[in-house]
């Protein structure tokens, strides 16, 4: 090991990120990228505009495509995922669509797992409509992903830890069946964030961040993020469009999500929500290690309530992948949690008599959220798709944040007594 006296010594990916903006160069010897609001750019000459405008020379034309503060944000991003090049939007979900609406064609097929945020659930549902076929599948194992392939399978798409029940994806497996099937494979890990994964590690072809949960981390920005991880060759790929396959084939998919998404969709993230989140996630490795420590603690606790019937925590050895996510993730298991009341119990008493836990249906916020998964997230999906899921009706997520972990305790202590 390198100690810090060593001229060798190897700097840490948090010193790294949380220079980054100075080192770029910023204006003024501005710390942070400045906001660039300017909806649109200026040349000094008109070769200049036209290298811009073709790609040739790095800028900005129109802030539709990006501007520096955004910029600035998705370089950071690409270093922690350890990729090519990364794409921001308004939302995680315009960065889902951007991705699946500029690489799926009608004909196409996807396999998803079934276990999904229940708004990319219902978008896979309007793409079906748009001619794409989806098989949703117990991601829980490669053998149900492989077993749903067909001739024209383009892309699997799963969730690290999945939400509310946080089954754990056989990441690895799914990564080594896409590399030898030559697909697309897409990694939400939203709930894990680059700290307790590089989905680059498990063969992720593309990462896809909510910037608005746990990146971000205060709950006052909305953001998304699709990073190429360069693992996938898009000489390959069916649905590169003619203007895109240009330069080196490890940016084609990117580029064609970004001029699709950004240019023709508009899913544009503004430089004062870039500004926001990138200013959240220099505290990003903090947090979510806090947040899931106090997650663990709390979830052993509540394990050993009389009034909690069953608890769904990937860093239990309950856990039907804890193993898995041991072996996977590093530095914890993340905020997320469900769990059940014993039968019987009012969710709602319990739920209404919380006073520190806020009532929410946000995610990897600082503050700790609750919420009545089956009548709220899930409510639209139905019944019948909820018990596909495994969402029983009186199933609450909790979202931990970075609070002292004794208040929580004594919090949800208080509410159990109250049922
Ligand atoms: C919240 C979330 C999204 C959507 O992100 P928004 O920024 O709220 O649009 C996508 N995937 C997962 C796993 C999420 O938790």
């Amino acid at each position: 090991m390198s100690s810090p006296h060593d001229p060798d010594h190897a700097e840490s990916s948090l010193s790294t990120w949380l220079h980054a903006e100075r080192r770029a160069g910023n204006e003024h010897a501005s710390v942070h990228k400045p906001l660039h609001p300017s909806a649109t750019f200026a040349f000094k000459n008109a070769r200049d505009l036209v290298a811009v405008f073709q790609g040739a020379q790095p800028g900005f034309v129109y802030a539709r495509q990006g501007n520096p503060t955004t910029g600035a944000l998705e370089a950071r991003l690409t270093a922690l995922e350890g990729g090519k090049g990364t794409a921001c939007f308004t939302t995680g979900m315009s960065a889902i669509s951007a991705t699946l609406l500029t690489l799926l064609r009608a004909g196409d097929h996807i396999v998803s797992s079934q276990f999904l945020f229940g708004n990319t659930s219902s978008l896979l549902q309007t793409l079906q409509g748009l001619g794409v076929s989806v098989s949703f599948v117990d991601a829980t194992q490669a053998s149900a992903v492989e077993a749903a392939l067909r001739p024209e399978t383009r892309m699997v798409f799963v969730e690290t830890i999945a939400n509310p029940r946080t089954q754990v994806a056989d990441l690895g497996g799914i990564g080594e069946l896409c590399a030898q099937k030559g697909l697309v494979y897409v990694v939400d890990s939203t709930m894990t964030t680059p700290v307790l994964l590089r989905a680059r590690d498990v063969g992720a072809s593309l990462v896809v961040h909510s910037l608005s949960k746990g990146i971000g981390g205060h709950g006052h920005a909305l953001g998304g993020s699709v990073t190429d991880t360069g693992l996938f060759d898009w000489s390959r790929y069916p649905n590169i469009a003619e203007p895109y396959r240009k330069g080196d084939p490890a940016n084609w998919g990117l580029q064609q999500i970004r001029k699709k998404g950004l240019r023709d969709m508009g899913f544009t993230l503004r430089a004062e929500d870039a500004h926001r989140i990138a200013i959240g996630a220099e505290t990003m490795a903090l947090r979510v290690k806090q947040a899931s420590a106090n997650a663990l603690a709390l979830a052993q606790w509540l394990s050993s309530q009389p009034q909690v019937a069953q608890i769904h925590y990937p860093g239990l050895p309950a856990h039907a992948q804890h193993e898995r996510a041991a072996g996977l993730f590093t530095g914890g298991y993340g905020p997320l949690m469900s769990f059940e009341l014993r039968p019987g119990a009012d969710v709602f008493t319990f739920l209404d008599a919380l006073r520190l836990v806020i009532l929410s249906s946000h995610l990897a916020d600082n503050r700790t959220l609750a919420i009545p998964v089956a009548q709220t997230i899930f409510w639209e999906a139905g019944a019948e798709r909820r018990a596909a899921m495994g969402i029983a009706d009186g199933l609450i997520r909790l979202s931990v944040g970075i609070e002292d972990v004794t208040d929580l305790q004594a919090d949800l202590a208080q509410a159990l007594a109250k049922i």
